[in-house]
């Protein structure tokens, strides 16, 4: 088996998830555009702030019109559960209804298959977890930050790297775009928006945001677009001896293979586009 690589070669991607559905999440993906960076929103659809009402408050929430700003390229909206609520504590027909009718109902206003989550909370159980999974989710996001920029081992107990309030992001930020890796790093960034109000910290995240942002080394997509590459990523199949790749998904997946003389030790991005059988 070949190395994966992401789209046009690239080693590493960046990603953001914010989440509650919050008002200053207009601001943030306004930020986000003129830098090129991608993202995710996590919304529970059942608690918008009333049609007309000034978004006041330590923690004001999208109006049901106001949601129409999360229409944008480059922004992925996905479930949070209907009304926020802690996905342990429930039972599971209500678990079952707080998930699917947070999904139907972004789905009916984005006109999309909805394929991403975030726990309430960062709550989530084995439970939780196989209903999100017979749901159709592919993803759900925890609030475990692990300071890891490795490809996550389990998508639906995603851990991001970090909390934009973190010590340590800056250093990781730093490391993340200096670095050269020999395998597939993956920045992911989590938060609410209201945060920057509260600790005054807008300045201090577009900032980080502009270090990060147009490199041509990176990826910049959202949670869903890296799940599903790296999800068909596994899917390809090779041949008894390893000389031939064939790639049954629906996404072009590059891989990393040998070129050159054996003691070069030098290597080339290879695509393999969808349906195609590639010599590697
Ligand atoms: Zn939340």
């Amino acid at each position: 088996m070949l190395k994966v690589l992401f789209p046009n070669g690239l080693k590493k991607a960046f990603t953001l998830s914010y989440d509650d559905g919050c008002y200053d999440d207009i601001r943030l993906m306004g930020i986000m555009s003129s830098l090129g960076i991608k993202g995710t929103f996590n919304i529970s659809s059942g608690l918008t702030r009333p049609e007309g009402s000034k978004p006041e408050g330590p923690w004001p929430r999208m109006t049901p019109s106001e949601i129409e700003n999360y229409k944008k390229e480059g922004i992925e909206v996905a479930v949070h559960g209907e009304t926020h609520r802690d996905f342990t504590k429930i039972s599971e027909p209500e678990l079952v209804y707080e998930i699917m009718s947070d999904k139907a109902a972004i789905e009916r206003r984005f006109e999309t298959v909805v394929r991403g989550a975030a726990y309430p909370y960062g709550s989530f159980n084995d439970l939780s977890v196989e209903i999100l999974r017979r749901c159709g989710i592919k993803y759900c996001r925890t609030v475990w930050s692990d300071h890891s920029m490795n490809m996550p081992a389990d998508w639906l107990r995603l851990r991001p790297t970090a909390h934009h309030n973190d010590p340590e992001l800056e250093a990781i930020a730093d490391k993340f775009v200096s670095e050269d890796p020999k395998d597939l790093r993956m920045l992911y960034i989590w938060g609410h928006t209201p945060e920057f109000n509260r600790d005054g910290k807008w300045d201090m995240f577009a900032g980080l945001l502009e270090k990060c942002a147009r490199r041509l080394d990176v990826w910049y997509a959202t949670n869903i677009e890296i799940c599903e590459y790296d999800l068909a990523s596994k899917k390809l199949e090779y041949s008894a001896g390893g000389e031939w790749v064939y790639n049954p998904t629906a996404k072009e997946i590059w891989l990393e293979k040998p070129s050159g003389r054996p003691w070069e030790m030098k290597t080339e991005a290879v695509s393999v586009k969808p349906g195609e059988t590639v010599r590697v």
